[in-house]
């Protein structure tokens, strides 16, 4: 897809003493992105609405001073973050409930000090492995093509005999990352779903094709890699989609030896999120409907509505049963 490119750059003055800092804004400029030197993003829109579609085309230079990182179950031991938000306008997000209501994105320029905090964390708990996931309120590779950040992290690791990276993405432009030192330290997750699924909901990403081209080109990088099924939705045709899906695959890396890991998460939903959904998404398709679903209690504190039992225990079989016969060398991590 057409790399994303921001109607606006607001730069905070810190960032302008880091050398990654001026190397971004330069890579700004020749995407010839108006810049204005504030400590302040200003978004006005006549509407929610508004401030919301205008907030996902601006971004904020800036930094991140962050010492302590927080813990990532299931995915990883911890969590970092090189950018925040994302261009995407996927309508089950996450990141609608902890973006506010002007989710615009963050730049994070000072790279070395991040790579200094991530490298404490290793060592404190040496002699053994800790694992990074650096794609918890962001999509890692969304704003690669003007960071170029990411690639700098997976070199890092690359060096790391105890510290291991997992990426996970939605989107297509990954050419820094295929030339990155990575020494198989980073994990590459694609984020897939069946084409309904992706045209219908996750507006403004790459689509399925080019998403399994990304698995393809990281693979044949040397990359190990993982897909991640989520949300998986029931709707009309969603045993057969599914299937598809994981035959296409199955396919397509049939030359492919190594590990393959697949992760799996069925729709959920909260309270605020559905309220959130539906004012910024009046027409859609989703099924929100409470009646339909059970409460499950959640770690941060919130209910959330999931399948009910019945149904998520047949979606797993389902999915299990699928990966284990289309693949010799798959291993699921997880189905929440
Ligand atoms: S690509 Fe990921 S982070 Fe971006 S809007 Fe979609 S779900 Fe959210």
């Amino acid at each position: 897809m057409k790399p994303f490119i921001p109607d606006k750059a607001f730069v905070d003055p810190r960032s302008l003493k880091y050398e990654d800092g001026q190397r971004i804004i330069e890579n700004l400029k020749n995407y010839q992105v108006p810049i204005f030197h504030s400590r302040k993003v200003e978004i006005e829109g006549n509407s929610k609405k508004e401030d919301y579609l205008k907030a996902k085309k601006t971004v904020y230079v800036t930094v991140n001073k962050q010492k302590k990182l927080r813990v990532c179950r299931p995915s990883a031991d911890y969590q970092f973050a090189l950018t925040s938000s994302c261009p995407g306008h996927c309508e089950y997000c996450y990141l609608q409930t902890t973006q506010g209501e002007k989710p615009y994105m963050k730049i994070y320029v000072n790279i070395d000090e991040i790579i200094d905090v991530i490298k404490e964390h290793i060592d404190k708990h040496l002699p053994d492995i800790t694992t990074f996931e650096c794609g918890s309120i962001t999509d890692p590779v969304a704003l690669e093509h003007i960071t170029h950040s990411l690639a700098r992290i997976v070199d890092f690791f690359g060096r790391q005999p105890n510290g291991r990276l997992r990426i996970i993405t939605k989107f297509d432009n990954i050419d820094t990352l295929l030339s990155a030192k990575h020494h198989k330290h980073t994990k590459f997750r694609v984020s897939l779903n069946t084409e309904y699924i992706i045209k219908t909901f996750e507006h403004r990403t790459s689509s399925l094709e080019e998403r399994i081209r990304v698995a393809k080109k990281v693979s044949q990088a040397g990359y190990p890699i993982g897909f991640i099924i989520a949300p998986i939705v029931i709707y009309e045709q969603w045993k057969e989609d599914y299937t598809d899906l994981i035959q296409q695959l199955s396919d397509l890396f049939a030359d492919y030896e190594e590990e393959i890991t697949f992760e799996l998460i069925q729709h959920r939903y909260t309270q605020t999120a559905k309220e959130l959904i539906l004012s910024r998404f009046p027409n859609t398709k989703l099924d929100l409907d409470d009646k339909k679903r059970q409460l499950k209690w959640g770690p941060y504190g919130k209910y959330k509505y999931v399948y009910p039992k019945e149904i998520s225990s047949k979606m797993k079989q389902m999915m299990y049963s699928l990966i284990e016969t289309e693949f010799k060398n798959a291993r699921i991590e997880y189905f929440t």
